[in-house]
């Protein structure tokens, strides 16, 4: 008998990923990149506005404040720009030029006022509340520059990075493809699902099982077909799908019995061998390559819950190596037993059960059927736990690995606990896609979990998950300072720095790299932001800078006020370093904070 890893190790050195091939944007979802992706355009494209209002040169309407009456100005609308228009007026001193979101900014504005600020006029427009350079408009490349490189070869393409490859104008893509998978069952008592069946006959559910794990990450199957216990239409049919699929799983027909014609049919075809590998269920297998291409065939044992389980321990693992992606795609958790569990000794067990989180971690129950012919446990099952070869008993509260089936067991995001669609009195009108009978109840109870952490008992990194957190007010002030030469503070006062206002450009740097602080920061969390103020104060020596930010959120923002007075720092360092070669950046902290659990906090 082979070990498991025995096993696999014999059919992951047989197969190797695919050559890549060019594929349309819409069918590469789920595949494997094979070329770094540069924009070929800038993100925005061109300088447009964000809001639906109107282009303005902002000096002239400086003063409008909707607090001092009889400060709005009224300005002439001398054209419109929708999207998709070209922007042919431009704004002279003292016009407006009505604009639409996403249109692009006519020459000479420099800021959009939106319409709420209005009175939304055509000819002229009363403009009520004034605005600074800038404000809303979207410049081009803020996003992405051209010719930058936006994804690498390597990355899985999922639906986000689809958008970003639309976006970029990428149509097609180089990609590893998809394997061709034939999916074969064996035995004279297989019916097609909905076929009646007469004695003595079942449904196969194996190739549709099958075909459904396969599309899961990806595969695709090609050909489904059912054969009865005939071993030269066996060897007819591998034969005929060797030299047009990538991979052939048969199911049935590998173990003791006087039919089981796979066997004996395939047992040296190519390098075709069938052994009994130390696992429950899923002992014997069969696997081997065959046909010119040296296409891998995997002979499964036709018990639906040892098919499954073998797909799960060597079919995945092959296909996705075969698709370049990494072998399991399964995470493996950690895990406490609500019940005992038997395990045979000298065998992996590899039993099904039923998976859920809470505070306190994973807990798993074992499905009552642990045999390999119980359809319905399976399907109940969200889980497989891995009982290992020595161990023969397990007791509850024991703790086993786990490999989760589906994402069922995480949070709910805030707002689904909150609100929950109407269901017409149909019970059966929403899937339920996990075993849990009601995810949204228990998680709605729960507090902010176990003591919070960034590093798992594994030592990896992982982001806090704040779903259940309360969403409050957040404010975070940060403040740091950069020393500076006496010449250096002079140019600054008199503004003499030759590459410009450098107090301006290391304001609006601080405020841009709040907006980042998410990429920058590996486990801080994207957060809104609601406002930003950088004050930068030139004193006899150095220059001190402080940051605020506001959100309302579930966590706090204390680290986007750090990036801010960071990023304010450098900028004024690349600002004046023709004049000082020594600058220094010092003393960089968090010096208040205010709202969520921990409370509010001041440095003084
Ligand atoms: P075998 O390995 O062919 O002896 O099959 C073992 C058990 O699995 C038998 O009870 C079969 O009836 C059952 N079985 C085999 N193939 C399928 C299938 N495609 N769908 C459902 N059950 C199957
Ligand atoms: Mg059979």
């Amino acid at each position: 008998m082979l070990s498991v890893e025995e096993h696999l190790a014999t059919i992951l050195a047989a197969v190797r990923p695919a050559g890549p091939v060019r594929l349309a944007l819409s069918d590469s979802l789920g595949l494997v990149l094979c070329e770094d992706i540069r924009s070929l355009v800038d993100l925005p494209g061109f300088d447009n506005s964000a809001m639906d209002g109107y282009a303005v040169r902002s000096a002239d309407v400086e003063g409008a404040d909707p607090a001092v009456q009889g400060s709005a100005v009224t300005l002439p609308v001398v054209g419109e720009v929708a999207a998709g228009g070209v922007a042919t007026i431009p704004v002279r001193p003292g016009e407006a030029v009505r604009i639409m979101t996403g249109a692009m900014l006519p020459r000479g504005a420099d800021a959009i006022v939106k319409v709420e600020d209005t009175d939304g006029g055509t000819e002229s427009v009363e403009i009520r509340e004034g605005v600074v350079v800038g404000t809303s408009v979207r410049p081009a490349g803020e996003d992405v520059r051209a010719g930058t490189v936006v994804l690498q070869a390597g990355s899985v393409i999922d639906a986000r990075r689809v958008a970003l490859l639309a976006a970029t104008g990428h149509g097609d893509v180089l990609v590893r493809p998809r394997p061709r998978v034939a999916v074969v069952s064996t035995g004279a008592e297989l019916v097609a699902p909905g076929g009646r069946l007469e004695p003595g006959q079942i449904h196969d559910s194996n190739s549709h099982m099958l075909e459904a794990a396969l599309s899961e990450f990806g595969a695709v199957t090609t050909h489904r077909l059912t054969i009865g216990d005939d071993g030269s239409e066996v060897v007819r049919v591998v034969e005929q799908l060797a030299e047009q699929v990538d991979a052939i799983l048969t199911s049935g027909g590998v173990s003791m019995g006087a039919y089981d014609v796979v066997k004996e049919a395939l047992r040296g075809r190519g390098t075709v061998d069938f052994v009994q590998v130390r696992m429950q269920p899923g002992k014997p297998q069969g696997f081997g390559t065959v046909g010119e291409r040296d296409v891998p065939l995997f002979a499964l044992p036709g018990n639906p819950v040892s098919a499954y389980v073998s797909f799960e321990v060597f079919v995945r693992p092959a296909l996705r190596t075969m698709m370049g992606l990494l072998p399991a795609g399964r995470p493996a958790l950690k895990t406490r037993l609500m019940h005992q569990l038997r395990s045979p000794a000298g065998r992996i067990q590899i039993a099904r059960a039923v998976a859920a989180q809470d505070a306190s971690g994973w807990h798993a129950d074992p499905v009552w059927g642990q045999a390999s012919h119980f359809i319905a446990d399976l399907s109940r099952a969200n889980a497989l736990l891995v009982i290992p070869a020595e161990v023969t008993e397990l007791a509850a509260g024991d703790e086993v690995e786990m490999w989760l089936l589906d994402g069922s067991g995480g949070r709910a995001p805030f707002w689904q606990n909150a609100v929950r669609p109407l269901n017409g009195g149909d019970p059966g009108a929403f899937a339920q896609d996990s075993a849990d009978p009601d995810p949204v109840a228990r998680d709605s109870g729960a507090s902010d979990g176990p003591a919070l952490t960034h590093v798992r008992a594994d030592g990896s990194a992982h982001m806090v998950d704040i779903s259940s957190k309360e969403v409050t007010a957040r404010e975070a002030s940060a403040a740091g300072r950069v020393l500076l030469s006496a010449d250096a503070v002079a140019a600054l006062r008199s503004g003499n720095v030759p590459k410009g206002d450098a107090l301006a450009v290391a304001r609006i740097a601080g405020i841009q790299a709040v907006k980042r602080t998410p990429e920058l920061i590996p486990l801080a969390h994207p957060i809104a932001v609601h406002g930003v103020d950088v004050d930068v104060d030139v004193a006899d020596d150095a220059v001190e800078i402080r940051a605020t930010v506001r959100t309302a959120d579930r966590t706090g923002i204390e680290m986007e006020a750090l990036t801010a007075v960071t990023v304010a720092a450098l900028t004024l360092i690349d600002m004046v370093k023709a004049v000082d070669k020594h600058a220094r950046i010092t003393d960089v902290r968090v010096i208040a904070k205010s709202g969520g659990r921990s409370g509010d906090w001041s440095e003084s």
